[in-house]
C-alpha cells in the first residue's frame, strides 16, 4: 500500500514501532536508509532546480518498503532516477527551496496531500485554481 496522505504514513511508521514521523527521521534506521539512497542515487542535485547544495531527501509518497529501505525496491528507484521526475521513484533530491516550495500553498499553509505536493513538483498548476481539478 502506498500512502499518499501523512496520516497514512504516520499509521505505517506506528506499525513499524515509531510514534512519530521525527522519531523515524532520528532513528538509525532513517540513518541506514538514507546513507543507502546516497549510495544509490548519482545525481547529487535538486531534481526541479539543479542546485547542489543544501539538498534534502524528499518522500513523493510512503510504504512499508520504502520507509525500510528495501534495498530491492531502493535498486529500481536508482534505475528508474534521472534529471526528471520519474514515475516510479518515490524519493527525490530537492534543495530546501524548492521542497518548501512544493509543500507550502500561496497561503502558507502546509499541503498534507501528498498526491497535491507531487503535482506541484512536476511543475503543474501552482495557482489557487488547482484544487478545482480534483
Ligand atoms: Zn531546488
Ligand atoms: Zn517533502
Amino acid at each position: 500500500m502506498n500512502a499518499f496522505s501523512l496520516q497514512d504514513r504516520d499509521a505505517l511508521l506506528r506499525q513499524m514501532g515509531f510514534a512519530t514521523y521525527d522519531a523515524y527521521l532520528k532513528s538509525d534506521l532513517w540513518n541506514w536508509v538514507r546513507s543507502n539512497l546516497s549510495q544509490l542515487h548519482m545525481a547529487e542535485k535538486c531534481m526541479k532546480c539543479g542546485v547542489r547544495i543544501g539538498l534534502i531527501w524528499h518522500h513523493r509518497w510512503y510504504s512499508l518498503s520504502v520507509l525500510v529501505g528495501n534495498v530491492t525496491a531502493t535498486q529500481d528507484v536508482a534505475c528508474a532516477y534521472s534529471d526528471k521526475l520519474a514515475d516510479t521513484n518515490p524519493v527525490v533530491r530537492l534543495c530546501c527551496k524548492c521542497h518548501e516550495e512544493i509543500h507550502f500553498d500561496a497561503d502558507g499553509k502546509f499541503i498534507t496531500d501528498l498526491k497535491r505536493v507531487d503535482a506541484r513538483l512536476s511543475g503543474q498548476d501552482l495557482t489557487a485554481d488547482w484544487q478545482k481539478e480534483f
